[in-house]
């Protein structure tokens, strides 16, 4: 039998339910045409998505995990944490989420606002023209709207320029708690993972706290072969998953083929010696 771990597994990505460009048929179709075999779809804080995606994912013959991802306040920073092969009918999983999404429409309006008193007017309006889920209004949409109006030629520069904090454009939020999140992916019968680590501005002891609280909350998993991260930080982070004895996800975080620098399934394998986050859920994929 192949190793488990030498599986074109892409656990993480975004469609036009959150902030990605693509459907979830799309985005299906693309995996299936790089190579994936076992695919999830991980919006940002909703599972609107799901169904269609595991119907896409059994049309093209992929294998199919449910998945989101949940954005968690720790620290005083914004941390994420995907939820894999949870049941989508879960009531306080769904309840949780909603809760989560609540609080953007306004965030996005003060960040408008904001916008506004460096120069950029229209910018609330401008990036819903973007928005595929009227709940969903982030960041993402706002920096299209710039690159789009000319204020920046790509949407890095309007992170780096606007949207972090400090920023003109930043509004800090206060998103869910990590056991909160943590505690509704795994009461619906799911696996937590702790998203792309190398992404946070965290000191040694933060990062150890994470990942510890996650821990105990009952987290098993960590990203370590992402788009988000360098070479390094797989290197890095295998071993963090050793240390702390989490399984090991894989995932593109792809969201748009003109601005991703990862397509769906175009990552190196996992090392050899992880136990794949998958591995702890063969009995919650889809064929
Ligand atoms: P929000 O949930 O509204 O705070 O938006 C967060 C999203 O912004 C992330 O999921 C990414 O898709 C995107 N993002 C965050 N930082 C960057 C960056 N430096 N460059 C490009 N996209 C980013
Ligand atoms: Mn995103
Ligand atoms: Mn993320
Ligand atoms: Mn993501």
């Amino acid at each position: 039998m192949r190793a488990q771990n030498i599986l074109n597994a892409d656990l993480h990505c975004h469609s036009v339910v959150s902030d990605g460009t693509l459907t979830p048929e799309i985005l299906a179709e693309r995996a299936k045409a790089n190579g994936v075999e076992l695919w999830a779809l991980t919006d940002h804080d909703e599972i609107g998505g799901q169904h269609r995606a595991a119907a896409a994912a059994k049309a093209q013959g992929l294998h199919y995990l449910t998945g989101t991802e949940i954005s968690v306040t720790f620290a005083g920073e914004t941390v994420h944490i995907v939820g894999l092969g949870f049941d989508t009918d879960d009531a306080e999983m769904q309840q949780g989420l909603r809760n989560t999404r609540g609080g953007r429409e306004q965030r996005a309006r003060e960040m408008a606002e904001s916008l506004a008193k460096v120069g950029i007017h229209g910018a609330f309006e401008g990036a819903l023209k973007f928005v595929g889920n009227p709940e969903l209004i982030s960041r993402t949409h706002f920096a299209r709207f710039l690159v789009e109006s000319g204020v920046c030629r790509e949407t890095p520069e309007v992170f780096r320029k606007y949207l972090t904090e400090g920023k003109p454009g930043y509004v800090p939020h206060r998103w869910a708690t990590l056991r909160d999140a943590v505690t509704w992916i795994t009461q619906a019968h799911g696996v937590a993972v702790i998203a792309h680590p190398g992404r946070y501005n965290f000191s040694a002891n933060e990062e150890y706290a994470l990942f510890t609280e996650f821990k105990a909350h009952g987290g098993q998993a960590v990203e370590v072969v992402t788009g988000s991260h360098t070479p390094q930080e797989y290197v890095k982070y295998a071993e963090t998953a050793r240390e702390f004895g989490l399984a090991a996800s894989r995932g593109s975080d792809f969201h748009s083929p003109g601005e991703s620098r990862t397509d769906l399934g175009a990552l190196p394998f996992l090392p050899g010696d992880l136990t794949p986050v998958w591995e702890l859920l063969s009995d919650r994929i889809q064929e």
